[in-house]
């Protein structure tokens, strides 16, 4: 095993422990100035390489139930370990395998269109517990080599599986950071609060503001899920991303929206953004589904406010106006 990895990433190994071995050494103020510079400069938006930095930005998000703060933060730590992984040894994958997914993971050498090539072997029902959570057919077990009871995965496809489930055991807790209990966060837990707040109810524009707060249910559960790293079906996707273009927003803000997605490809996504804008392929723009569209794929979640609204949009321009008369 790479010890340069192990020492990257000493919570993938030894969790909880890593972090209170850590801090015994670290003298209380200091370790107050560290927390305090984690939360100022939002150490969740960019993931640093220095393991503490990385240990102390979760344990805080998790003590502080900063549940969308910490999936974002997850989805860029999971994605940064993998691209750590690929450049690392069969040994090294396989242990991190072992450990985030299962520990039954093993690699094998079988006979693939009469060439030896070297899998590595999931249990199927481990399988099946993480494909879930892709949407493209290609995860399919129906496409997939599965032998007496395991499926065989190239490396490329085992470290996409491990970040899912990495990020997974992070928002979930699986793998909890605990700050000893005596530290105090009041000052953080105020900070936190207030930018998760920003976070859920405004997207800057630059002509003004979209209020994600006036969203529909069915929109407003569309974004949250993107943000949060959930996977979106591909209707799903087209109908957010054809809602937040009529609304004014830009291609790069969606993308952004969409970079949170666990099989996120940033070529393919802006090539298909560009699409439903018209931009290529027939040059027809794509408007967002109407609400009978909408309960048809199944992603109305009609609300009481909903009665007799037939668009997503009507619902929105609806609620702004009330929203701008009721400050008035
Ligand atoms: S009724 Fe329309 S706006 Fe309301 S949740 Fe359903 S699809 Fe969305």
């Amino acid at each position: 095993m790479s010890t340069t990895f192990h020492y990257k990433y000493p919570f993938l190994f030894y969790g909880e422990r890593a972090l209170a071995s850590i801090i015994e050494e670290i003298p209380l103020d200091n370790l107050r100035n560290l927390i305090s510079n984690i939360v100022s400069r939002k150490a969740w938006d960019r993931v640093s390489d220095d393991p503490l930095n990385i240990m102390l930005t979760v344990a805080i998000l998790q003590r502080l139930q900063a549940k969308r703060l910490l999936s974002r933060y997850a989805v860029r730590l999971s994605k940064k370990i993998g691209s750590e992984i690929q450049r690392e040894s069969t040994e090294t994958v396989l242990n991190v395998a072992r450990k985030i997914i299962d520990n039954r993971i093993n690699v094998e050498d079988i006979q693939l269109r009469g060439v030896k090539t070297s899998l590595f072997k999931i249990p199927v029902p481990t399988y099946l517990r993480i494909s879930q959570y892709f949407k493209s057919i290609k995860w399919k077990l129906v496409n997939q080599i599965v032998i007496n009871g395991y499926v065989y995965v190239g490396r490329r496809d085992l470290i996409r599986l491990i970040e899912e489930m990495l990020k997974d055991a992070i928002i979930n807790e699986r793998i909890r950071l605990k700050l000893p209990d005596h530290i105090d966060l009041s000052d953080e837990y105020r900070r936190i609060s207030q930018i998760e707040r920003t976070f859920t109810e405004k997207i800057k524009m630059p002509k003004g503001k979209i209020r994600v707060d006036a969203f529909p249910p069915c929109m407003r559960e569309l974004l949250s899920r993107a943000r949060e790293g959930r996977n979106l079906s591909h209707t799903e996707r087209f109908s957010l991303a054809t809602f937040l273009f009529s609304l004014g927003m830009s291609i790069d803000d969606v993308n952004e929206i969409f970079s949170n997605l666990p099989d996120y490809d940033a070529r393919k996504t802006m090539y298909q953004l560009r699409h439903l804008k018209g931009l290529v392929g027939s040059g027809t723009k794509y408007s967002p589904p109407s609400c009978k569209k909408l309960r048809f794929y199944g992603i109305c979640i009609r609300g009481e406010e909903c009665k007799d609204i037939t668009h997503p949009l009507q619902y929105y321009l609806r609620n702004v106006k009330r929203r701008h008369r009721e400050k008035r």
